[in-house]
């Protein structure tokens, strides 16, 4: 064998060899590759399934929230709130006009007294701003006034009218409903027509209501898990029945107070009283209740009743969002972040 032959040889074997390497490297690649694969793959699998599972337990948690009953609803209105007039809201700026509408009433974080059942993995509930403060500057700034009509003791035979009439006049209206059963549609129809549907306790009976915490964490849980099992929705929103400023609570209101606070809940009074907590007002004084008290703030909050015997109040309506409506007023529903008005009784 020649030099020459000798040197083609070991370049011949050095090329093979590589070529060895190379089919080796490509053959490992082939096996490793798709394992490294499934290794990657198997470890998404696993952290999907753990976030469905996690999912799925708090629709399960939503839906223990509704398991409760407790029918016991006095159909009876408790009359003769004696209205007060409130303290006047300070809002005070002159105006001009632009319409928002505003994202619909959200949710709180779970109530509940200790033997209520809790729910836990609820608590991802959206709170972010409905955006309504600017809308209500911008409407004050403007010289408008801002006007929140709101309607307590409901639902009753007569609520449908009433939806009808906000509906055709494009009004939207805050329900602070009791616990009567039976007209669970009109309670669907406020949630889907974009009205606040908000608590004033299951029984409204003051006796129960005020007697002590826990009865009154009872009225407020039992009402909050019947509005979530019919309509879906979970309101953090109360007015205390007669208001903060009520004399039938036997502990100071202040701890009443405390409890919503520790649960999240907003309470809203009202500064405006239409008076048809008392009997026997032609509609033209509750028309004109409302809009003396309206006259005299720029921000307010107008109580009056949803209850079959305040016919006065059915017949006012029209006229009282017809006259606000030709000044311009910005009418909207209470959300949880609408501005408080209180009575601030101590
Ligand atoms: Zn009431």
């Amino acid at each position: 064998m020649s030099g020459e032959e000798t040197k083609e040889l070991a370049r011949r074997r050095k090329r093979v060899k590589l070529y060895k390497r190379i089919i080796i490297f490509i053959i490992i690649s082939i096996i490793i590759l798709p394992t490294v694969l499934c290794v990657i793959l198997f470890c998404k699998m696993n952290s999907m399934h753990k976030e469905i599972r996690n999912l799925q337990a708090a629709f399960d948690n939503k839906d223990k929230v509704s398991d409760n009953k407790g029918n016991n609803v006095s159909q009876e209105e408790t009359p003769g709130i004696s209205d007060n007039t409130g303290t006047p809201n300070k809002a005070d700026n002159p105006t001009k006009p632009d319409d928002g509408s505003y994202k619909e009433q959200t949710k709180p974080e779970e109530t509940t007294s200790k033997d209520e059942p809790q729910t836990t993995e609820a608590e991802t509930k959206d709170l972010s701003p409905t955006g309504q403060k600017q809308i209500v500057e911008k409407a004050l700034a403007e010289g408008r006034k801002v006007v929140y009509l709101t309607f307590d003791d409901g639902p009753c035979g007569n609520t449908g009218n009433l939806l009808d009439a906000l509906d055709a006049a494009g009004v939207k209206a805050t329900f602070f409903i009791n616990g009567h059963t039976g007209y669970e549609d009109q309670l669907k129809r406020m949630v889907e027509g974009g009205h606040t549907l908000a608590m004033h306790t299951y029984t409204h009976e003051y006796e129960h209501v005020y007697r002590n915490l826990d009865t009154f964490g009872e009225e407020i849980t039992t009402l909050r898990q019947y509005i979530y099992e019919v309509t879906g929705l979970d309101t953090n929103i109360f007015r205390f029945p007669g208001g903060s400023s009520n004399s039938k609570a036997v502990l100071p209101i202040s701890e009443y107070i405390a409890y919503l606070e520790k649960n999240n809940l907003v309470y809203y009074d009202w500064n405006v009283s239409s008076g048809d907590g008392s009997e026997g007002l032609t509609a033209d004084q509750v028309y004109g209740n409302v809009m003396s008290g309206i006259e005299r703030q720029d921000v307010s909050v107008v109580l009056m009743h949803d209850s079959v015997n305040k016919l006065s109040t059915y017949e006012a309506i029209p006229r009282i969002i017809e006259s606000l409506q030709a000044i311009d007023a910005l009418i909207l529903p209470i959300a949880y972040d609408t501005t408080p008005v209180h009575h601030n009784v101590k």
